[in-house]
Protein backbone atom coordinates (compact mmCIF):
# COMPACT_ATOMS: atom_id res chain seq x y z
CA UNK A 1 0.00 0.00 0.00
CA UNK A 2 1.56 3.40 -0.84
CA UNK A 3 0.78 6.73 0.98
CA UNK A 4 -2.60 6.88 3.08
CA UNK A 5 -3.50 3.14 3.64
CA UNK A 6 -7.71 3.56 4.94
CA UNK A 7 -9.70 3.33 1.84
CA UNK A 8 -7.00 1.00 0.17
CA UNK A 9 -6.98 -1.53 2.87
CA UNK A 10 -10.86 -1.84 3.04
CA UNK A 11 -10.62 -2.27 -0.70
CA UNK A 12 -8.18 -4.66 -0.66
CA UNK A 13 -9.50 -6.33 1.33
CA UNK A 14 -13.59 -7.12 -0.09
CA UNK A 15 -11.57 -7.92 -3.22
CA UNK A 16 -9.31 -10.48 -1.41
CA UNK A 17 -13.06 -11.57 -0.37
CA UNK A 18 -14.09 -11.90 -3.71
CA UNK A 19 -13.93 -14.50 -5.86
CA UNK A 20 -12.58 -12.57 -8.89
CA UNK A 21 -9.44 -11.24 -7.08
CA UNK A 22 -8.71 -8.59 -9.24
CA UNK A 23 -6.24 -6.08 -8.20
CA UNK A 24 -5.87 -3.41 -10.73
CA UNK A 25 -8.90 -1.48 -10.31
CA UNK A 26 -7.28 -0.56 -6.33
CA UNK A 27 -5.83 2.66 -6.35
CA UNK A 28 -2.92 3.00 -3.91
CA UNK A 29 -1.21 -0.58 -4.10
CA UNK A 30 1.87 -1.81 -6.06
CA UNK A 31 1.87 -6.12 -5.82
CA UNK A 32 3.31 -8.95 -8.15
CA UNK A 33 1.65 -10.70 -10.97
CA UNK A 34 3.80 -13.68 -11.36
CA UNK A 35 7.36 -12.32 -11.74
CA UNK A 36 5.62 -8.83 -12.80
CA UNK A 37 5.71 -5.87 -9.99
CA UNK A 38 2.42 -3.84 -11.05
CA UNK A 39 1.82 -0.17 -9.38
CA UNK A 40 -1.57 0.75 -9.96
CA UNK A 41 -2.43 4.39 -9.92
CA UNK A 42 -2.69 7.05 -6.97
CA UNK A 43 -5.19 7.42 -4.32
CA UNK A 44 -5.69 10.85 -3.62
CA UNK A 45 -4.72 11.80 0.01
CA UNK A 46 -8.15 12.73 1.65
CA UNK A 47 -9.34 14.19 5.17
CA UNK A 48 -9.10 12.27 7.74
CA UNK A 49 -12.59 14.19 9.25
CA UNK A 50 -13.69 11.56 6.77
CA UNK A 51 -13.18 8.65 8.15
CA UNK A 52 -14.63 7.15 11.12
CA UNK A 53 -13.40 6.80 14.73
CA UNK A 54 -11.20 4.14 15.14
CA UNK A 55 -12.60 1.32 16.52
CA UNK A 56 -11.10 0.87 19.90
CA UNK A 57 -14.13 -1.51 20.87
CA UNK A 58 -12.71 -4.48 18.09
CA UNK A 59 -9.73 -5.37 20.33
CA UNK A 60 -9.29 -6.34 23.99
CA UNK A 61 -8.26 -2.58 25.33
CA UNK A 62 -8.18 -3.70 28.49
CA UNK A 63 -5.21 -6.19 27.98
CA UNK A 64 -2.96 -3.61 25.86
CA UNK A 65 -3.61 -0.92 29.27
CA UNK A 66 -2.49 -3.95 31.63
CA UNK A 67 0.52 -5.12 29.30
CA UNK A 68 1.60 -1.62 28.85
CA UNK A 69 1.25 -0.57 32.09
CA UNK A 70 3.25 -3.44 33.33
CA UNK A 71 6.64 -2.89 31.23
CA UNK A 72 6.40 0.93 31.40
CA UNK A 73 4.90 1.25 34.77
CA UNK A 74 3.23 4.96 33.61
CA UNK A 75 -0.17 3.71 34.05
CA UNK A 76 -3.07 3.37 31.69
CA UNK A 77 -2.02 4.99 28.75
CA UNK A 78 -3.19 4.22 25.28
CA UNK A 79 -2.15 5.54 22.00
CA UNK A 80 -3.93 7.97 19.81
CA UNK A 81 -3.70 9.56 16.10
CA UNK A 82 -5.34 12.97 15.58
CA UNK A 83 -3.55 13.78 12.37
CA UNK A 84 -1.61 12.18 9.39
CA UNK A 85 1.22 13.28 7.64
CA UNK A 86 3.62 16.52 7.71
CA UNK A 87 4.41 19.39 6.02
CA UNK A 88 8.08 19.71 5.88
CA UNK A 89 10.33 18.50 3.96
CA UNK A 90 13.04 17.11 5.70
CA UNK A 91 15.68 15.77 3.52
CA UNK A 92 16.44 12.38 5.37
CA UNK A 93 12.60 11.72 6.51
CA UNK A 94 10.36 9.16 5.16
CA UNK A 95 7.30 10.93 5.75
CA UNK A 96 7.43 12.70 2.79
CA UNK A 97 7.91 10.04 0.77
CA UNK A 98 4.45 8.60 1.93
CA UNK A 99 2.42 11.53 2.60
CA UNK A 100 3.91 13.94 -0.32
CA UNK A 101 4.20 16.64 2.42
CA UNK A 102 0.38 16.64 3.15
CA UNK A 103 -1.17 16.75 6.17
CA UNK A 104 -4.48 16.81 7.94
CA UNK A 105 -5.93 16.74 11.62
CA UNK A 106 -9.08 15.64 12.39
CA UNK A 107 -11.27 18.50 13.98
CA UNK A 108 -10.65 20.06 18.41
CA UNK A 109 -13.73 19.03 18.52
CA UNK A 110 -13.81 15.47 17.53
CA UNK A 111 -10.16 15.23 19.16
CA UNK A 112 -11.77 16.34 22.40
CA UNK A 113 -14.73 14.40 22.29
CA UNK A 114 -12.97 11.02 21.28
CA UNK A 115 -10.50 11.96 24.44
CA UNK A 116 -13.00 12.17 26.81
CA UNK A 117 -14.79 9.36 25.92
CA UNK A 118 -11.83 7.31 26.17
CA UNK A 119 -10.39 8.54 29.16
CA UNK A 120 -13.55 7.86 30.64
CA UNK A 121 -14.38 4.30 29.33
CA UNK A 122 -11.18 3.04 29.85
CA UNK A 123 -10.05 4.86 32.97
CA UNK A 124 -7.00 6.42 31.23
CA UNK A 125 -4.08 8.01 32.85
CA UNK A 126 -2.96 9.45 29.84
CA UNK A 127 -3.62 9.71 26.22
CA UNK A 128 0.00 9.17 24.26
CA UNK A 129 -0.05 10.60 20.67
CA UNK A 130 1.58 9.01 17.86
CA UNK A 131 1.26 11.86 15.30
CA UNK A 132 4.26 12.71 13.00
CA UNK A 133 3.41 16.69 13.87
CA UNK A 134 0.93 16.99 16.14
CA UNK A 135 1.50 20.96 16.28
CA UNK A 136 1.48 21.73 12.71
CA UNK A 137 -2.12 24.08 13.03
CA UNK A 138 -2.17 26.05 15.54
CA UNK A 139 -5.73 27.21 15.76
CA UNK A 140 -7.00 23.76 15.84
CA UNK A 141 -4.41 22.78 18.90
CA UNK A 142 -5.16 26.31 20.49
CA UNK A 143 -8.88 25.12 20.48
CA UNK A 144 -8.31 21.79 21.98
CA UNK A 145 -6.69 22.94 24.62
CA UNK A 146 -9.17 25.71 25.21
CA UNK A 147 -12.05 23.20 24.97
CA UNK A 148 -10.36 20.92 27.43
CA UNK A 149 -10.16 23.46 29.80
CA UNK A 150 -13.67 25.12 29.37
CA UNK A 151 -15.48 21.32 29.83
CA UNK A 152 -12.94 21.03 33.01
CA UNK A 153 -11.91 17.38 31.93
CA UNK A 154 -8.98 15.99 33.67
CA UNK A 155 -7.08 14.44 30.76
CA UNK A 156 -3.73 14.38 30.38
CA UNK A 157 -1.88 13.68 26.57
CA UNK A 158 2.04 13.08 26.32
CA UNK A 159 4.47 12.42 23.73
CA UNK A 160 3.62 15.66 21.52
CA UNK A 161 5.78 15.09 18.58
CA UNK A 162 6.54 18.10 16.77
CA UNK A 163 9.41 19.26 14.44
CA UNK A 164 11.49 22.49 16.04
CA UNK A 165 10.37 24.87 13.09
CA UNK A 166 6.68 24.39 14.33
CA UNK A 167 7.24 24.53 18.09
CA UNK A 168 9.59 27.42 17.92
CA UNK A 169 6.99 30.03 16.80
CA UNK A 170 4.61 28.97 19.39
CA UNK A 171 4.94 32.15 22.34
CA UNK A 172 4.72 31.73 26.10
CA UNK A 173 1.51 32.08 26.17
CA UNK A 174 0.77 28.99 23.75
CA UNK A 175 3.46 26.85 26.23
CA UNK A 176 0.82 28.06 28.91
CA UNK A 177 -2.08 26.69 27.24
CA UNK A 178 -0.41 24.01 26.49
CA UNK A 179 1.04 23.15 30.17
CA UNK A 180 -3.17 24.05 31.85
CA UNK A 181 -4.92 21.25 29.50
CA UNK A 182 -2.73 18.33 30.04
CA UNK A 183 0.08 18.62 27.70
CA UNK A 184 3.07 16.07 29.58
CA UNK A 185 5.58 15.55 27.12
CA UNK A 186 6.55 16.36 24.00
CA UNK A 187 8.91 14.23 21.18
CA UNK A 188 10.51 17.26 19.43
CA UNK A 189 13.44 16.28 15.92
CA UNK A 190 16.10 18.19 16.78
CA UNK A 191 18.65 16.34 14.79
CA UNK A 192 21.92 18.32 15.21
CA UNK A 193 23.66 21.35 16.82
CA UNK A 194 25.52 22.65 13.96
CA UNK A 195 23.50 25.32 12.16
CA UNK A 196 25.34 23.90 8.37
CA UNK A 197 23.66 20.02 9.04
CA UNK A 198 20.35 21.78 10.11
CA UNK A 199 20.47 23.76 6.83
CA UNK A 200 21.57 20.47 4.45
CA UNK A 201 18.62 18.75 6.51
CA UNK A 202 16.10 21.01 5.58
CA UNK A 203 15.06 21.50 8.86
CA UNK A 204 13.90 25.34 8.39
CA UNK A 205 15.07 26.17 11.83
CA UNK A 206 18.08 27.59 14.14
CA UNK A 207 20.05 26.40 16.59
CA UNK A 208 18.80 28.74 19.01
CA UNK A 209 15.39 27.81 18.36
CA UNK A 210 15.97 24.50 19.77
CA UNK A 211 17.43 25.89 22.83
CA UNK A 212 14.38 28.28 22.93
CA UNK A 213 12.30 25.05 23.15
CA UNK A 214 14.69 23.43 26.09
CA UNK A 215 14.01 26.58 28.11
CA UNK A 216 10.63 26.84 27.63
CA UNK A 217 9.25 23.41 28.03
CA UNK A 218 11.51 23.68 31.23
CA UNK A 219 9.61 26.63 32.20
CA UNK A 220 6.44 25.39 31.70
CA UNK A 221 7.17 21.71 33.10
CA UNK A 222 6.52 20.34 30.18
CA UNK A 223 8.98 16.95 29.92
CA UNK A 224 10.66 17.20 26.98
CA UNK A 225 12.67 14.32 24.44
CA UNK A 226 15.19 16.01 22.15
CA UNK A 227 15.90 13.64 19.14
CA UNK A 228 19.69 13.43 17.52
CA UNK A 229 21.51 12.03 14.79
CA UNK A 230 24.80 11.93 13.67
CA UNK A 231 27.14 10.39 11.17
CA UNK A 232 25.66 12.34 7.78
CA UNK A 233 27.03 11.49 4.46
CA UNK A 234 30.59 13.76 4.23
CA UNK A 235 29.37 16.22 2.00
CA UNK A 236 31.80 18.88 3.32
CA UNK A 237 34.26 16.18 3.71
CA UNK A 238 35.13 13.70 6.74
CA UNK A 239 36.18 17.28 8.85
CA UNK A 240 32.60 18.17 8.55
CA UNK A 241 31.51 14.68 10.04
CA UNK A 242 33.31 15.58 13.12
CA UNK A 243 32.40 19.58 13.36
CA UNK A 244 28.95 18.34 12.94
CA UNK A 245 29.60 15.31 15.94
CA UNK A 246 31.02 17.91 18.16
CA UNK A 247 28.31 20.47 17.69
CA UNK A 248 25.42 18.24 18.79
CA UNK A 249 27.72 16.80 22.12
CA UNK A 250 27.75 20.44 22.80
CA UNK A 251 24.26 21.00 22.38
CA UNK A 252 23.12 17.95 24.56
CA UNK A 253 25.39 19.00 27.00
CA UNK A 254 23.44 22.47 26.90
CA UNK A 255 20.31 20.91 27.27
CA UNK A 256 20.85 19.09 29.94
CA UNK A 257 22.07 21.66 31.69
CA UNK A 258 18.76 23.48 31.09
CA UNK A 259 16.82 20.11 32.28
CA UNK A 260 18.79 16.55 33.29
CA UNK A 261 15.85 14.65 33.36
CA UNK A 262 15.07 15.54 29.59
CA UNK A 263 15.21 12.45 27.52
CA UNK A 264 17.94 12.30 24.71
CA UNK A 265 18.14 9.92 21.68
CA UNK A 266 21.26 9.44 19.73
CA UNK A 267 21.23 7.78 16.53
CA UNK A 268 23.59 6.97 13.75
CA UNK A 269 21.77 8.54 10.63
CA UNK A 270 20.24 5.93 8.83
CA UNK A 271 19.60 6.55 5.41
CA UNK A 272 15.99 5.98 4.14
CA UNK A 273 15.49 4.42 0.65
CA UNK A 274 14.01 7.35 -1.40
CA UNK A 275 14.85 10.10 0.84
CA UNK A 276 16.94 12.66 -1.16
CA UNK A 277 19.70 12.13 1.40
CA UNK A 278 19.81 8.69 0.37
CA UNK A 279 20.44 9.64 -3.37
CA UNK A 280 23.32 11.44 -1.68
CA UNK A 281 24.72 8.64 -0.19
CA UNK A 282 24.65 6.19 -3.20
CA UNK A 283 27.53 9.36 -3.94
CA UNK A 284 29.43 8.26 -0.71
CA UNK A 285 29.36 4.45 -1.20
CA UNK A 286 26.39 3.67 0.06
CA UNK A 287 25.80 -0.32 -0.51
CA UNK A 288 22.35 -0.88 -1.69
CA UNK A 289 20.26 -3.57 -0.34
CA UNK A 290 19.92 -6.76 -2.91
CA UNK A 291 17.52 -8.53 -0.93
CA UNK A 292 14.49 -9.10 1.54
CA UNK A 293 17.04 -10.36 4.29
CA UNK A 294 19.88 -7.61 3.19
CA UNK A 295 16.95 -5.19 3.97
CA UNK A 296 16.27 -6.29 7.07
CA UNK A 297 19.30 -5.35 8.45
CA UNK A 298 18.71 -1.98 8.30
CA UNK A 299 18.45 -0.75 11.59
CA UNK A 300 19.14 2.66 13.35
CA UNK A 301 21.80 1.78 15.70
CA UNK A 302 24.30 0.06 14.41
CA UNK A 303 24.16 1.26 10.56
CA UNK A 304 27.26 0.45 8.39
CA UNK A 305 27.13 3.17 6.12
CA UNK A 306 30.67 3.69 4.84
CA UNK A 307 32.05 6.67 5.45
CA UNK A 308 31.70 6.04 9.13
CA UNK A 309 34.31 4.37 10.90
CA UNK A 310 34.89 1.76 14.01
CA UNK A 311 36.46 4.67 16.12
CA UNK A 312 33.21 6.96 15.07
CA UNK A 313 30.96 4.97 15.92
CA UNK A 314 32.79 3.83 19.30
CA UNK A 315 32.64 7.49 20.11
CA UNK A 316 28.84 7.52 19.31
CA UNK A 317 28.12 4.44 21.71
CA UNK A 318 30.16 6.16 24.50
CA UNK A 319 28.14 9.00 24.27
CA UNK A 320 24.76 6.95 24.08
CA UNK A 321 25.80 4.67 26.76
CA UNK A 322 27.83 6.30 29.21
CA UNK A 323 28.55 10.50 28.59
CA UNK A 324 25.04 11.37 28.55
CA UNK A 325 22.80 8.68 31.03
CA UNK A 326 26.34 9.55 33.20
CA UNK A 327 25.82 13.15 33.00
CA UNK A 328 22.31 12.76 33.63
CA UNK A 329 23.21 11.28 36.89
CA UNK A 330 21.33 8.09 36.57
CA UNK A 331 21.56 4.23 37.33
CA UNK A 332 25.13 3.36 38.23
CA UNK A 333 25.94 -0.50 38.93
CA UNK A 334 27.77 0.01 42.32
CA UNK A 335 25.82 -2.54 44.47
CA UNK A 336 27.85 -3.72 47.49
CA UNK A 337 29.95 -1.03 47.27
CA UNK A 338 29.23 1.72 50.79
CA UNK A 339 27.28 4.79 50.12
CA UNK A 340 29.99 7.28 50.39
CA UNK A 341 31.94 5.28 47.90
CA UNK A 342 28.99 5.25 45.95
CA UNK A 343 27.96 8.81 45.88
CA UNK A 344 31.76 9.98 45.24
CA UNK A 345 31.66 7.87 42.07
CA UNK A 346 28.85 8.81 40.75
CA UNK A 347 29.84 12.28 41.27
CA UNK A 348 33.09 11.85 39.86
CA UNK A 349 31.72 9.91 36.88
CA UNK A 350 28.74 12.53 36.05
CA UNK A 351 31.49 15.09 36.19
CA UNK A 352 33.82 13.26 33.67
CA UNK A 353 30.44 12.82 31.85
CA UNK A 354 29.65 16.07 31.81
CA UNK A 355 33.03 17.47 30.41
CA UNK A 356 33.53 14.55 27.56
CA UNK A 357 29.85 16.34 26.27
CA UNK A 358 31.02 19.63 26.52
CA UNK A 359 34.34 19.36 25.19
CA UNK A 360 33.40 16.77 22.63
CA UNK A 361 36.28 15.26 23.97
CA UNK A 362 36.04 11.25 24.36
CA UNK A 363 39.53 10.43 23.77
CA UNK A 364 41.45 7.93 26.20
CA UNK A 365 37.63 6.73 27.31
CA UNK A 366 39.31 5.33 30.34
CA UNK A 367 36.42 5.50 32.54
CA UNK A 368 33.91 3.84 30.21
CA UNK A 369 36.18 1.12 29.67
CA UNK A 370 36.02 0.04 33.57
CA UNK A 371 32.37 0.76 33.23
CA UNK A 372 31.83 -2.05 29.94
CA UNK A 373 33.84 -4.57 32.26
CA UNK A 374 32.25 -3.95 35.30
CA UNK A 375 29.27 -3.92 32.99
CA UNK A 376 29.94 -7.21 31.44
CA UNK A 377 30.73 -8.90 35.07
CA UNK A 378 27.07 -7.93 36.10
CA UNK A 379 25.76 -9.69 32.81
CA UNK A 380 24.46 -6.23 32.09
CA UNK A 381 26.23 -6.29 28.22
CA UNK A 382 27.28 -9.42 26.34
CA UNK A 383 30.76 -10.66 25.42
CA UNK A 384 30.13 -8.39 22.44
CA UNK A 385 29.75 -5.62 24.30
CA UNK A 386 25.83 -5.10 23.35
CA UNK A 387 23.48 -3.61 26.43
S1 LIG B 1 9.27 17.43 10.54
FE1 LIG B 1 9.58 15.32 11.20
S2 LIG B 1 8.02 14.11 10.14
FE2 LIG B 1 8.12 16.11 9.13
S3 LIG B 1 9.51 15.79 7.42
FE3 LIG B 1 10.73 16.57 9.13
S4 LIG B 1 11.49 14.74 10.22
FE4 LIG B 1 9.83 14.10 8.85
Amino acid sequence: MRGQGERTFAELVQVMQSSNREFGGIRGIAYKNQQHVIVNEKRAFEDINHFPSMPYHLVDVERILINRSKMSGVGRVLDYASSQGCPNACRFCAEPLVMKRRWSGLSAERVVDEWAFLTRKYDLSVINLVDNNFLVNRQRVETICLEIIRRQLSIAWQNVNSSVNVLAAYDREMWQLLAKSGCRSMLVGAESGEQEILDLLNKRCAVDDILKIANLSQQFGIKTSFSFMTGLPPIAGMDGIKREFKATMRIIHQILRTNKRYDIKLFLYTPYPGSSLYFESLNYGLHVAQSLSEWSKFELVNITTPWISNHFKQQVDQARVFAIPYFQREYLPGIGVKWSVFTFLRRLLSGLAGLRLKYAFFAFPLEYYWLRRRWKRMGLISEQGKR
